[in-house]
């Protein structure tokens, strides 16, 4: 029966973790004397005729060194350096995993996160110093994945042209394209196959985190935009040294059903949690909005809240019509709903048209004749559309 057990055992095992068995020969007063000069203590020959162990002044453990590393070089202690790369790693914020047999200079490590990432010990060093962080590639995939979800977009891998900063998505067309991930984030990509521009999905459920550290506040602005808001802190008015995060992006089908939605969450949070709520008198000095701002401890209930909406979203859009998402681009001209705000809901112009055969859509809803604009003012002195 084949041993299994000892094929694999001898694969693994590296020679400094090899019992070390005593080698017969004479023992010379020079290693003695080079072994302390480099802060080891001699112990006796072992292995074979070219080795002998030290016992590591620092930490006691024993190691087995070549007699010309001992007497030519500095000879280190596998000990001391797994301990000082366990301990270089938990700094980093990772667990030392092992080193990678195939190339001495790297090792694997795992991430908070639970995911094996295998990197250079020079580069974990570097971020247990504080320059830069690990990021995990199985996370970030994921992440990027969600992102081109929201869109109607999947991830299919890396970009076929290596730009980093690109990669292959498949629109819910079918058809495949490179675009940029940022673009993607953003919501910003249009499809070369069916036409869809991104304009076609006028708005956006946002979540800022706002920290202004100098005067030690922070806050959550729960808000909507007809086009992906980058702007946002001019767009709030805060001082250049505050720092907003945008915490969640709800995509939604029309600019009426994100004005109802957040219209109704803010309405909703006023009545269940009135101590959420920051008086306007706080924050009047840094943001020029007038309401709507809410402390950092709601932030669970903003999760659940926008949770149910993507739901109810997804949903709706799924029983109602499977390819709601391909509305013909209504501002094919102009590209930004904000530069003709008053611009009712007329079909795309024949130069798009020509790109965009009109698709049948027999179980499409009819969209109310009266451009959201006009209906929803609130649209207009929203920090999103003011741009
Ligand atoms: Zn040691
Ligand atoms: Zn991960
Ligand atoms: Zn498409």
């Amino acid at each position: 029966m084949a041993d299994f057990t000892l094929r694999r055992s001898r694969k693994l095992l590296s020679p400094a973790e090899l019992p070390l068995l005593i080698q017969p020969g004479p023992i010379h007063p020079e290693w003695s004397e080079a072994a302390e000069a480099k802060a080891f203590t001699f112990i006796a020959r072992v292995r074979d005729r070219q080795h002998v162990a030290l016992r590591c002044n620092a930490c006691g453990g024993i190691n087995a060194v070549r007699i010309n590393v001992l007497m030519g070089y500095n000879p280190h202690c596998h000990h001391c350096l797994g301990t000082a790369r366990t301990t270089t790693a938990e700094v980093a914020g990772l667990r030392f995993l092992h080193r990678d047999p195939e190339d001495h200079k790297y090792a694997f490590y795992q991430m908070a996160c639970g995911h094996k990432i295998r990197r250079q010990f020079g580069r974990i060093a570097r971020i247990s110093t504080g320059a830069g962080a690990a990021r995990c590639e199985t996370c970030l995939v994921h992440r990027e994945e969600a992102e081109a979800a929201r869109f109607g977009w999947e991830r299919r891998g890396r970009d076929p042209k290596d730009n980093i900063s690109y990669r292959l998505y498949r629109h819910h067309c079918g058809h495949e394209q490179r675009i940029a991930v940022a673009n993607v984030r953003w919501g910003q990509c249009d499809c070369a196959g069916c036409g869809q521009s991104w304009t076609a999905k006028p708005s956006f459920i946002y979540l800022l985190d706002i920290r202004h550290a100098a005067t030690k506040r922070h806050y959550l602005k729960l808000g909507y935009s007809s086009h992906p808001v980058k702007r946002h802190k001019h767009q709030l008015g805060l001082p250049k040294d505050a720092e907003v995060e945008v915490l969640r992006v709800v995509a939604m089908p029309t600019g009426h059903d994100a004005c109802a939605m957040e219209k109704a969450t803010h309405a909703r949070l006023k009545r269940a949690h009135p101590e959420a709520l920051v008086p306007h008198p706080e924050y009047a000095d840094i943001m020029n909005v007038v309401s709507e701002v809410y402390r950092p401890e709601a932030l669970s209930i903003f999760h659940d809240t926008l949770d149910r909406i993507e739901a109810e979203v997804t949903s709706a859009a799924r029983t109602r019509n499977p390819d709601h998402l391909s509305t013909p681009p209504r501002t094919a001209v102009g590209n930004d709903p904000e530069a003709r705000p008053n611009t009712p809901e007329t079909p795309p112009p024949a130069a798009s048209a020509t790109q965009t055969p009109a698709p049948s859509q027999p179980h499409r809803k009819p969209r109310p004749t009266a451009a959201p604009w006009d209906r929803h003012p609130i649209l207009r002195r929203h920090w999103g559309l003011t741009g």
